[in-house]
């Protein structure tokens, strides 16, 4: 693969986590679903729409419930505190907003899911936020969402976020 397709691939794979994220809080939104059934939803609709395939569909789904139970975890005491537009960079978190406000089950939800430290490893797809090192320590800050680079250090793969 040459770095303009890649390139391309990375633009592509980022504009449909946002697409996905931001499905996912319209159906929250809609009402009488959880956020478990509103990703399933927005999956399938984008999927048989041809926007995705099942696969894509499957992995940036996980993405998109990895990024939102950090901000959750981070929310816990004052949701709307913690994810207020100018606090954060605008794109893919405004749809968290509404998935955290839209939801009253959702913290509860996905907190019961957060027991482990959560790795982030190159390739994936991930909102803004700052990425740490696992080897050397060193951070690269994320102002938007994106496909994480290797370590700009050491080049390794693995990573901590942080917000
Ligand atoms: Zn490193």
């Amino acid at each position: 693969m040459n770095d303009q397709n890649d390139k391309r691939e990375e633009q592509e794979e980022v504009g449909l986590y946002e697409k996905l994220a931001s499905r996912t809080a319209d159906l929250l939104e809609e009402g009488k679903k959880t956020f478990d059934e509103a990703l399933k939803k927005a999956k399938e609709e984008l999927s048989s729409a041809g926007d995705f395939s099942r696969e894509q569909a499957d992995k940036l789904g996980e993405y998109v419930r990895r990024d939102l139970k950090e901000n959750a975890d981070k929310a816990k005491d004052a949701v709307i505190k913690a994810v207020e537009p100018q606090r954060v960079a605008v794109g893919v978190q405004s749809a968290f907003t509404r998935i955290l406000t839209s939801a009253a089950e959702t913290l509860t939800e996905l907190a019961e899911k957060s027991e482990k430290a959560l790795e982030f490893k190159t390739g994936e797809i991930t909102s803004p936020g700052t990425l740490t090192c696992k080897e050397c320590d060193a951070e690269m800050h994320m102002t938007k969402t994106t496909r994480i680079p290797p370590c700009p250090k050491c080049h390794k793969t693995v990573f901590r976020k942080s917000y």
